[in-house]
């Protein structure tokens, strides 16, 4: 069976925000030829692996009610588990959850997605860049080169498979 070609931008959606500020959209996970990830949001976990089902900051008392809350709403935002999360996503790959999440607050998610699709597109072949990956998947070319302008992410991607948010962040109090 051959390969699915890989994703463009306009895969990106507002559904694909998840409540801890990840663009599930980038993630390996969702891009995957096999039983893609349907994303955090998605009310089907058969897809997901464990440690995102599992994650505390999804399951957080402080989002319970409200199925469309994300941590920035949150009184205690951005707590410690947040925090933990964000530090391992700025040192290892080129992003921060809680840059995400001010963007969305302050701008809309819409107009965030809009940035992200600039952001995560290769340069120099059009496809959608994951997060977790050090290189375009249509053309190869190194991601720290690849990407639009706009892009403010600290630039250390390694290509940690399926080191999805939930990993880390399911044990320990926030
Ligand atoms: S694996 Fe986790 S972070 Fe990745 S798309 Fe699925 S729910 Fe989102
Ligand atoms: S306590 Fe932390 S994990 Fe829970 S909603 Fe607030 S910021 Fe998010
Ligand atoms: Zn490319």
């Amino acid at each position: 069976m051959r390969a699915r070609p890989p994703a463009l931008p306009d895969s990106l959606t507002v559904e694909l925000l998840a409540p801890c500020g990840m663009n599930c959209g980038v993630c390996i996970g969702h891009l995957r030829d096999r039983r893609p990830c349907p994303g955090c949001n998605d009310q089907d976990d058969s897809a997901k692996p464990h440690h995102c089902v599992a994650c505390r900051i999804k399951l957080c008392e402080h989002l319970a009610e409200d199925p469309d809350a994300s941590c920035v709403d949150c009184p205690e935002f951005p707590c410690a588990r947040l925090r933990q999360l964000d530090k391992r996503y700025r040192l290892k790959y080129r992003m921060s959850m809680i840059e995400n999440l001010k963007e969305v607050q302050q701008d809309g998610p819409e107009t965030f997605v809009e940035r992200e699709r600039v952001r995560w597109t290769c340069g120099h072949c059009g496809a959608l860049v994951s997060v977790h990956r050090a290189e375009c998947p249509g053309c190869g070319e190194s991601a720290e080169n690849s990407y639009g302008a706009g892009l403010t992410r600290t630039s250390t991607a390694t290509t940690t498979p399926g080191d999805a948010p939930g990993r880390s962040e399911k044990k320990g109090s926030g």
